[in-house]
C-alpha cells in the first residue's frame, strides 16, 4: 500500500502511532463515562423517571480540560509525547500532575505501529492488525482503570477478527469461528465452576468476550497459549504488586489486562513462539 523510502516510512508510520496513541487516550478517559450516562439514561426510562438533563458529552464535545482546574488544553500541549514532557507532566495553568498513563500510551501506539509494519508490512493486513493491537490496548487501559471492557469494543475487535481471516487468511476461517466460540465457552465454564466452588466471581462476562475476539484473531489453536501466558503474567504481577502495595492484598485485579498482553504477545511473535510451544509439548 505504502511505497516509501525507509527514511519518510519509519518517522511517519511513528508518529502516526503516537497521534493514535494519544486519540487511545480520549477514548480511554471519554468511553467509561459516555457508558455511565448511557446507563443512567436507560435506568431513569426503566423506572419511569422524567427525562434528566445530560450535558453533550462524547469523544469530541467538551473539547479537552485539564480534570483539576477546567482550564482548555491548548493544541500545542497536546502533541504526543512533547507535550507531556515540555510540562513535565504537569498541567500549564493549576501545575496540578498529570498521569504518566498520557505519554505510556502515546509511547505504545508508537512502538505497536512500528512493530506491525516491521513484521506486517505497510499494507493492508498491517493495518488490520494495528487496528487490533488499538483496540486491545484501549481495553487493557479500561479494564485496569475501571474493571470494564466495554462491549462496543470487544464485540468489533470480534467480528474483524473473523473478516481479517476471511480477507487475508481464507484457510483459516474455520479456526478463527470455533476460536471465537472456543474462547468464550472456555473462560465461562472456568467462571462458573470458580462460583460453584468458592461463591465468588473470578472474572467478568467481558473477559469472555475478549477472549472470544482474540480466538478469532489467532484461531483455537493459540487460545491454551493466550491463557497460560495470561495466568502466569497475571499471578505474578498479582503477587509482585500485593507485596509491593500491602492495601492491595483481596481486592479483585481485573484479569483484561492480562489477556491483552498475551493476546498482542502471540498476535505480534505468534508464529516462532507456538513453534517453540508445539515443539516444547512434543
Ligand atoms: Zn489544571
Amino acid at each position: 500500500m505504502l511505497d516509501l523510502p525507509p527514511v519518510i516510512l519509519w518517522p511517519l508510520v511513528a508518529f502516526i502511532g503516537l497521534c493514535m496513541g494519544s486519540f487511545l487516550n480520549v477514548v480511554i478517559a471519554r468511553l467509561p463515562v459516555m457508558l455511565m450516562l448511557g446507563w443512567r439514561a436507560e435506568a431513569r426510562e426503566a423506572l419511569e423517571l422524567p427525562e434528566e438533563e445530560q450535558p453533550r458529552f462524547n469523544l469530541v464535545t467538551p473539547r479537552s480540560l485539564c480534570p483539576n482546574c477546567e482550564a482548555p488544553i491548548a493544541w500545542h500541549d497536546n502533541i504526543p509525547l512533547l507535550g507531556w514532557f515540555k510540562r513535565r507532566g504537569r498541567c500549564a495553568s493549576c501545575q496540578a500532575p498529570i498521569s504518566p498513563q498520557y505519554p505510556l500510551v502515546e509511547l505504545a501506539g508508537g512502538g505497536l505501529a512500528v512493530a506491525v509494519v516491521v513484521l506486517f508490512g505497510p499494507g493492508w493486513q498491517g493495518l488490520f492488525i494495528f487496528g487490533a493491537c488499538l483496540a486491545l490496548l484501549a481495553m487493557a487501559v479500561i479494564d485496569f482503570r475501571t474493571q470494564l471492557l466495554p462491549d462496543t469494543l470487544t464485540l468489533p475487535l470480534l467480528w474483524a477478527g473473523l473478516l481479517y481471516q476471511l480477507l487475508f487468511q481464507p484457510l483459516w476461517l474455520t479456526d478463527a469461528v470455533i476460536g471465537a466460540m472456543a474462547g468464550y465457552l472456555s473462560l465461562w465454564v472456568f467462571y462458573w465452576l470458580f462460583k460453584l466452588v468458592t461463591g465468588k466471581e473470578g472474572m467478568g462476562y467481558g473477559d469472555f468476550k475478549l477472549l472470544a475476539a482474540l480466538g478469532a484473531w489467532l484461531g483455537w489453536q493459540s487460545l491454551p497459549l493466550v491463557l497460560i501466558l495470561s495466568a502466569g503474567v497475571g499471578a505474578i504481577v498479582g503477587i509482585l504488586m500485593q507485596v509491593a502495595i500491602p492495601s492491595l492484598r483481596g481486592l479483585p485485579m481485573p484479569f483484561g489486562p492480562f489477556l491483552v498482553m498475551a493476546g498482542l504477545i502471540v498476535l505480534l511473535a505468534g508464529e516462532p513462539l507456538m513453534a517453540a510451544y508445539l515443539g516444547f509439548l512434543l
